[in-house]
């Protein structure tokens, strides 16, 4: 019995070329499509196959063919969601479940009681409940989802919460445990621990350095550097990677920096046995 975890995309919110950027790491992705990159979504494969996404992007179209595909499913879908929190990269993808496009019937989706109320309380997200194409359910931070054969536990992570909470996700699978942080405006000292201890961790990246924005823009849209998670996490016991990659990245230029031994950046297709 074998859980997977396949990288499904690994782009901050506004994906990267990013929308109306005209900066050399945007350009050079435009010239090279090859570099282009999904927003940040990961998706897992239950013991017998059932499949369940983290988060719902505006690329969720593609990274569900993706999905079924890489997990060998005939006909496209998706079994349950699970949903981190209401910035536009992580949840808007949600509408694609409803009847101008799938027309799902009742897929579970799990979500915190803030998220829940978020949906309820907006359109068109409201519409996908009352006509049952979603059916929310009630993940409080700390519990577990048993979610075949495959045991996810969530928990609070610090970040801007206009609209709502936000949650990082454990996987345990029978062999190895994946932690999946993709937004955190800081990683506290338990946090920190859940990453050193993970088999593989995948970690917010937005920003490389703090001199990639100007100053007032880092202070208002905190995240951990790439330079300092390296020199904190040297003693991680797993793999540590980086998703979540902001356009304005160094590891996304031309000719990126090199990091060190272990630590390394999520590419699509990126799948872990757990
Ligand atoms: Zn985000
Ligand atoms: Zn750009
Ligand atoms: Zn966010």
């Amino acid at each position: 019995m074998t859980i997977h975890v396949h990288v499904l995309g690994t782009a901050q919110d506004g994906g990267f070329p990013h929308a109306g950027c005209g900066c050399a790491h945007c350009e050079h992705a435009r010239e090279n499509p090859l570099l282009r990159r999904r927003v940040s979504c990961i998706g897992i494969v239950g013991a017998t196959g059932r499949l369940l996404m983290v988060d719902a992007t505006p690329d969720f179209a593609a990274q569900l063919a993706e999905f079924s595909n890489a997990a060998g499913r005939e006909q496209p879908g998706v079994d349950a969601l699970i949903l981190t929190h209401a910035h536009m990269g992580h949840y808007l993808g949600l509408a694609m479940l409803g009847k101008e496009a799938m027309s799902a019937q009742r897929v579970p989706v799990h979500c915190t009681r803030s998220m829940r109320r978020f949906l309820e309380a907006n359109r068109p997200w409201s519409h996908l409940i009352e006509r049952d194409e979603i059916a929310i359910e009630t993940l409080d931070p700390g519990e577990t989802l048993q979610f075949d054969g495959a045991e996810i536990r969530t928990f609070l992570t610090p970040h801007r919460g206009e609209d709502t909470d936000t949650i990082g996700i454990e996987v345990h699978g029978p062999k190895r445990t994946l932690v999946y942080v993709s937004d955190a405006d800081v990683f506290p000292p338990a946090l920190a621990d859940r990453i050193r201890e993970a088999d593989v961790a995948l970690i917010d990246g937005t920003f490389y350095a703090r001199d990639e924005l100007p100053h007032r823009e880092i202070l208002e849209v905190k995240h951990p550097f790439v330079a300092e998670s390296v020199e904190r996490f040297a003693d991680a016991r797993g793999e540590v990677i980086f998703i979540h990659i902001n356009h304005s990245n160094a590891l996304l230029a031309p000719e990126p920096p090199t990091l060190p031994g272990g630590f390394r950046v999520a590419a699509e297709g990126d799948s872990f046995a757990l």
